[in-house]
């Protein structure tokens, strides 16, 4: 067990790293952060920002040197890094686990293989390979393999020819084609497992999305027990079979009432931010957990919540990049009952950047609904 005031590292700076610092100073921990944006949110409130690339054998060195443990916050690590870490110091999620979570490819088959529910998918790394899909496959969806995120690098296509002309679009990269669903809505499961083989789950939450990126988690999900059920049995064989410890994001879609996998995130899950307000153990307070073997926390739900991401373009005039920049009136979000407002610190605002969020919090899920909604709209978030 590693204990207070010992220094844990995190390899990534943004937001759900900035939240995983809140959580381990709370406990009495230290953290250093690596990350080479010399302004990253997590690096910010760290006790040590290393300004350095993921692969700087010289600031791995030092992490190493100074961290009883390092884990991550993005999936995109580079698995040489985990590894080389790993020879000095425990790293939790494995370089193996994290490879499978950062390809489509490796991650679909990994599904396929252990009979998990997924949807139809080819592996695309060759125009051979569009030639060769199943035509059933078409509508779909072409999904770069690695580095997507937020929506970015996929294409819907129709037909061959289009997926043809969006895979040379991705430069020939290795794509995952994947049939595209009817989706009644989304769900995801967060869980924590330790070391031990010891798992706790939230309750799973339920995701609608704006242009790809994730725009209102409802907590808990208004689905079926049962299907909340399956869900939550799913993420957790997942779990076991990667032999992951840490925090583990699931995201599911619900077709005709088929629950089926679409990726997994070998980190904290923007989904689960409502655990900071609603939960009695967050998300991040997990993370800390099972990274120094500490038991893990109580992950019951006490009170129903929805949150909100909050995006660059609040942040624009209009909701338009041309219009006049300024800072959204968040005076307007304070006013409401039982929201809590979460701003990460970043320094400037991009239309589609994840700059912040609120959760709002209450006893009646209907209601906590309608306030979020209202306050979603009062802030200025428009469906177009
Ligand atoms: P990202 O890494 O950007 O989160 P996802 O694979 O989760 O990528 O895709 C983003 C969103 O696009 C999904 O949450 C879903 O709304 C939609 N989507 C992706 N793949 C499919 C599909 N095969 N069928 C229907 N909708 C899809
Ligand atoms: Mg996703």
């Amino acid at each position: 067990m590693i204990l207070p005031p010992a220094t844990l590292g995190m390899l990534g700076g943004g937001q759900l790293g900035r939240f995983f610092v809140s959580a381990a100073h709370e406990m009495g921990y230290k953290v250093w952060v690596l990350d080479p944006d010399p302004h990253s949110p997590a690096g910010q409130i760290a006790d040590r920002h290393l300004v350095a690339a993921y692969e700087d054998f010289a600031a791995l060195d030092q992490l190493a040197a100074e961290c009883a443990a390092v884990t991550t916050e993005f999936e995109n690590v580079p698995a040489g890094t985990l590894d080389y870490l790993a020879k000095f110091i425990p790293v939790h999620p494995s370089a193996s686990a994290v490879g499978v979570c950062q390809n489509r490819i490796a991650e679909k088959s990994f599904l396929a293989d252990n009979g998990l529910p997924h949807g139809p998918f080819a592996a695309i790394r060759s125009d051979e390979d569009i030639a060769n899909a199943n035509a059933g496959l078409f509508p779909g969806v072409l999904k770069v393999a690695r580095f997507g995120y937020d929506g970015k690098g996929q294409a819907r296509v129709s037909s061959r020819e289009e997926a043809l002309a969006a895979f040379h679009g991705f430069n020939r990269e290795a794509c995952v084609l994947e049939k595209l669903l009817p989706l009644d809505y989304e769900v995801s499961v967060v869980l924590a497992r330790s070391a031990a083989g010891e798992v706790r789950a939230f309750p799973s939450g339920e995701n609608s999305h704006r242009h790809g990126i994730l725009d209102v988690t409802i907590a808990p999900a208004r689905a079926s027990a049962c299907l909340a059920d399956t869900a939550q049995q799913v993420a957790e064989q997942i779990a076991a079979k990667l032999g992951y410890v840490g925090t583990l994001g699931v995201e599911f879609f619900v077709t005709r009432g088929e629950l089926v996998v679409n990726e997994m995130a070998p980190r904290p899950h923007n989904s689960g931010h409502h655990t900071i307000d609603a939960c009695v153990t967050s998300q991040y307070d997990q993370q800390v957990r099972a990274l120094t073997g500490l038991p893990l926390g109580e992950p019951r739900q006490h009170s129903a919540a929805v949150m909100v991401n909050l995006l660059g373009e609040l942040w624009y005039e209009g909701g338009a990049h041309d219009g006049k920049y300024r800072e959204p009136d968040w005076s307007v979000l304070h006013a409401v009952p039982g929201l809590r407002l979460h701003l990460y610190g970043k320094h400037h605002a991009r239309p589609g950047r994840k700059m912040g969020h609120f959760t709002v919090i209450g006893d009646d899920p209907a209601a906590v609904l309608e306030r979020a909604m209202a306050a979603r709209a009062a802030i200025g978030i428009r469906d177009e």
